[in-house]
């Protein structure tokens, strides 16, 4: 076993601890930043508003930028950049979903590449640190506020665009619970899948260590007790803080450890239909399990967390992707490709993009063929687990 840790964002969870972005763009030596969010934060809630009031009495000049759209593309990134060098931005701050954090990590990018943002595509692009980033998530779900990944949609060709490297991770993560509370249930619930997610493919990824499992099965137990919780009640701030918590855990253990098959679908029926990046999660989540676990018997690892009661590894793998489906109906989500509009005579090119991605890499059984992605994606279609 060899494996590379290094927790290098510095994570500041609890209610009202936005009033803490002033002192933390001070320790960095900002002097003017940029806030990186979307429209429906800025006029739909008073999130942004909340964020500017406290710059404004505590910090000083900022520029916002508000045109991230959900599933962020790369003409957005390339105007974000052009803002913020015309400005004279030396900091940026991403306020809302993994869109907005993964534009704001494309933004930092740039501002040591230059150029487009397409041009850059790929891992390890970067020589060194570039311009400091606070994350403030407003979903409980990508945990992209401490991962090394971007994922910024190519538009013209209609593909996922992934960049990965250590110097892209936030140097600040602020985890509000009171910035999640005007989710809508379906955001909630599909951004909370998208951490489920992360756990379980850290888990059964290749790449997997100690501590990736630590962090995994953590949040595994985390998103079990408190995703329906905040279902039920928005307004839990206790439970909304821990389902921040648990998606951060879900982000840093994918960081250390990698995903699989689960989201390199995800990412192409993401890409093709628009489906928001957790619901693709959620519909293929089973059926990767399924399709992995004859040569998966960590799955007991996920059975044990789930407080599954079974000794036989295959048994248990078993009990542990049926809790799952039972629990994604539990919480009114789909659950089957079919329900999401996904079409049959389109597996052929899910499959293709699914191949190209690179989240298969480290899938724990070979998954790298038309075949594979199709016996899944059928899987999906019957929901057959
Ligand atoms: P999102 O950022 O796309 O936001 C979805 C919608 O939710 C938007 O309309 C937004 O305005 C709204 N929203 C967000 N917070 C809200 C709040 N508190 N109240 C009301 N509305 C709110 O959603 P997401 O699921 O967080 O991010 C998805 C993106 O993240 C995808 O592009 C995906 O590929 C990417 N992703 C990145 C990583 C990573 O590690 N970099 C991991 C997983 C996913």
């Amino acid at each position: 076993m060899s494996f590379i840790f290094t927790l290098r964002t510095k994570v500041i969870s609890g209610k009202n601890t936005i009033n803490e972005i002033p002192i933390e763009l001070r320790k960095l030596g900002v002097k003017k930043p940029m806030i990186i969010t979307d429209k429906i934060l800025r006029e739909k809630t008073d999130l942004i508003k909340r964020i500017e009031d406290v710059l404004k009495t505590e910090y000083g000049q900022y520029v916002v930028f508000d045109e991230v759209k959900p599933d962020s593309e790369c003409s957005i990134v390339d105007k974000a950049y052009e803002i913020a060098k015309k400005e004279g931005i030396d900091g940026l701050i991403s306020v809302g979903g993994g869109s907005s954090i993964d534009t704001t990590k494309a933004v930092s990018i740039l501002f040591q590449k230059g150029g487009k943002i397409k041009d850059h595509t790929g891992v390890y692009m970067l020589d060194g640190p570039t311009i400091a980033h606070i994350a403030v998530p407003t979903t409980a779900g990508t945990g992209s506020e401490v991962s090394h990944v971007a994922v910024i949609k190519d538009e013209k060709e209609g593909r996922k665009l992934v960049y990965v490297d250590w110097w892209i991770v936030p140097s600040v993560a602020i985890l509000d619970p009171t910035l999640t509370v005007s989710m809508p249930p379906t955001i909630t619930s599909h951004t909370g899948m998208d951490a489920l997610t992360h756990c379980i493919e850290a888990i059964h990824s290749t790449e997997n260590n100690p501590i990736s499992d630590a962090f995994a099965l953590h949040g595994i137990r985390l998103i079990k007790e408190n995703l329906p919780r905040v279902l039920e009640n928005p307004s839990d701030i206790k439970s909304r803080s821990l389902m921040q918590v648990a998606a951060m855990m879900g982000g840093a253990a994918f960081t250390y450890a990698q995903v699989g098959v689960i989201h390199a679908i995800a990412h192409s029926i993401g890409a093709i239909y628009g489906i928001p990046h957790g619901l693709a999660n959620t519909v293929m989540l089973p059926y990767g399990m399924k399709f992995n676990l004859p040569e998966c018997p960590r799955y007991k690892l996920v059975a044990d967390a789930l407080g599954i009661k079974e000794e036989n590894e295959l048994k248990a793998g078993q009990k542990a992707i049926e809790q799952i489906y039972m629990f994604i109906k539990s919480i009114g989500l789909p659950t089957s490709i079919k329900d999401v509009g996904v079409k049959k005579e389109d597996f052929g090119k899910i499959a293709e993009l699914a191949i190209g991605d690179p989240s298969i890499i480290s899938n724990p059984r070979y998954a790298i063929s038309q075949e594979a992605i199709e016996e899944i994606l059928q899987m999906s279609w019957e929901e057959k687990i």
